[in-house]
C-alpha cells in the first residue's frame, strides 16, 4: 500500500479541509471524510466517484507537483463497510451537550451552559435522555423547580435519545440537500 501514498502539497491546507460524501454501497449516505481519506479510499478502489448526483457536485482539484486529482464531492463505497458496534450513550454532560449542539434548548444561547432536568427531579422526572437538556445558567435559574410552562418557557426541542451515527448523518445530509436543491 505505501507505493500508492499520493503527496500532496503546498496551497493545499485549505483543499485538504474539505470534505466528501460518502455513500454506502447500497447508495446510502453515511458519513463525511476529510479529502485525504476519500483520495485513499478512491486510489485503493475501495470507493468510486458517485456520478450524476445533483448539479453541485463539481470535483475537488488537488494539485501536487506531479499530477492533478479530481475528486469527486460524492464517493460510493464498493465494498462492504463495517459497522462499528453503537449503543445508545449513558447521559452525561459531555453527550448531552453535544446532542444539542453546546446551545441552550430554551434561549439558543452557547455561553455558561448547564443541564436542565425539563420535569425538575424533585417532582418526579427522571435521569433519562427525554428529560434532560442544555440549558444556559440563567435559563436554569429563570425555570428554578419548575416545568417549562410554569417558567413561561419553551423548549426548542423535544428531547430524545440521540439516534445511530449514520441515521443523523443521512437525516441530516438529506434535509441540507433538500435545502439546495429547492433553494
Ligand atoms: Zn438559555
Amino acid at each position: 500500500m505505501k507505493k500508492k501514498e499520493i503527496i500532496v502539497t503546498n496551497n493545499a491546507t485549505q483543499i485538504l479541509g474539505q470534505t466528501v460524501v460518502v455513500f454506502s454501497k447500497s447508495y446510502l449516505p453515511i458519513s463525511q471524510i476529510n479529502i485525504r481519506r476519500a483520495i485513499i479510499l478512491l486510489v485503493t478502489e475501495k470507493a468510486e466517484p458517485l456520478v450524476d448526483f445533483g448539479n453541485d457536485s463539481e470535483p475537488i482539484e488537488v494539485r501536487s507537483p506531479t499530477m492533478v486529482l479530481l475528486v469527486p464531492q460524492y464517493i460510493r463505497l464498493t465494498v462492504n463497510h463495517k459497522e462499528r458496534v453503537w449503543r445508545v450513550p449513558t447521559v452525561n454532560r459531555r453527550e448531552v451537550l453535544r446532542r444539542d449542539r453546546h446551545t441552550c434548548q430554551y434561549c439558543g444561547s452557547m455561553k455558561h451552559l448547564s443541564l436542565d432536568h425539563v420535569i425538575p427531579t424533585s417532582k418526579g422526572g427522571e435521569h433519562v435522555w427525554n428529560n434532560i437538556v442544555t440549558a444556559c445558567e440563567p435559563c436554569n435559574n429563570r425555570k428554578g423547580d419548575r416545568l417549562p410552562e410554569q417558567a413561561g418557557m419553551v423548549l426548542r426541542i423535544k428531547p430524545k435519545a440521540p439516534v445511530h451515527p449514520i441515521v443523523a448523518f443521512g437525516a441530516q445530509f438529506w434535509r441540507e440537500h433538500k435545502l439546495m436543491v429547492n433553494g
